[in-house]
């Protein structure tokens, strides 16, 4: 089984969530606002194992894969795409872009769907197109392999940060497990600061600098009377990282 594909530059796929790893997340804290993804996966789907092994065994039939995440609303472009479509910050873009379609939380035997241009998207998948996948392997991996190096070194941070989470906030538990139940598995967003205090030897006056403007710009590119959630979270968000920024700051 062989896969074509090219990027016409639509951009289009510069849109919405943008899932990072949490190095690329403290890079471009000053540009995207930030924040966790929970997504439940059950025992039985092709990502289990991995998930597992790079997430968080939340208990035998379930593991969570926890992504930082430039938190954008879906009816928005990245804050880094410019007039023509392009990417602004090509050379220093996160490894999701740079992997894009691909994704390395995922089996590389595991793509194939992920190579089927989404509603909208103008990518080219004929016959003029290269070959970038064939027999479940990514032609040129090189950046796959960077994301799932990334992906595990950072295991150890992210089953940290999710065992003291839910030993913290025991209804957090109870809603995964609601999540869980569902067949195609649930989301849950959190606040970024409840895994930045977690990252070993993060500056978390010097982040907050950083993000508050981020947050303040996320803030102003919203429509009026629209996105209520990002309104709300983002201000919450702002004040938080705001009291953060100053010296003895602590999140709320
Ligand atoms: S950083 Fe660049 S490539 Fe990535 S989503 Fe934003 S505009 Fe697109
Ligand atoms: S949707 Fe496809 S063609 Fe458009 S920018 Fe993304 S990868 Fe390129």
């Amino acid at each position: 089984m062989e896969r074509r594909f090219a990027c016409t530059v639509c951009g289009k796929c510069c849109q919405g969530w943008l899932p990072l790893t949490i190095a690329d997340a403290l890079i471009h804290a000053h540009r995207f606002p930030l924040a966790v993804l929970w997504s439940t996966v059950r025992q039985g789907s092709k990502a289990f194992t991995l998930t597992r092994k790079l997430g968080f065994a939340f208990d035998r039939k379930t593991a969570l894969r926890i992504t930082p995440l430039a938190y954008i609303p879906p009816t928005l472009s990245c804050p880094a795409l410019d007039a023509d479509n392009r990417c602004s910050i090509h050379a220093e873009k996160p490894l999701r872009c740079r992997i894009m379609p691909f994704s390395a939380d995922r089996e590389m035997a595991d793509q194939d769907d992920l190579l089927i241009p989404r509603k909208d998207w103008l990518c080219d998948v004929s016959e003029v197109a290269p070959a970038v996948y064939r027999d479940g392997r990514i032609s040129d991996d090189s950046d796959f392999l960077a994301e799932r190096k990334a992906f595990q070194e950072q295991a150890p941070v992210m089953a940290n940060y999710a065992e003291s989470l839910l030993k913290r906030a025991p209804q957090l538990r109870v809603e995964i497990e609601k999540l869980a139940k569902r067949p195609a598995g649930g989301q849950m967003v959190l606040k970024f600061s409840t895994l930045l205090r977690k990252v070993p030897g993060a500056d978390l006056s010097a982040f907050a600098t950083r993000q508050s403007a981020a947050l303040q710009e996320a803030l102003s590119r919203l429509p009026p009377d629209a996105e209520a959630d990002y309104r709300k979270n983002y201000a919450d968000w702002l004040e938080e990282m705001t009291s953060l920024s100053k010296p003895h700051g602590e999140p709320l």
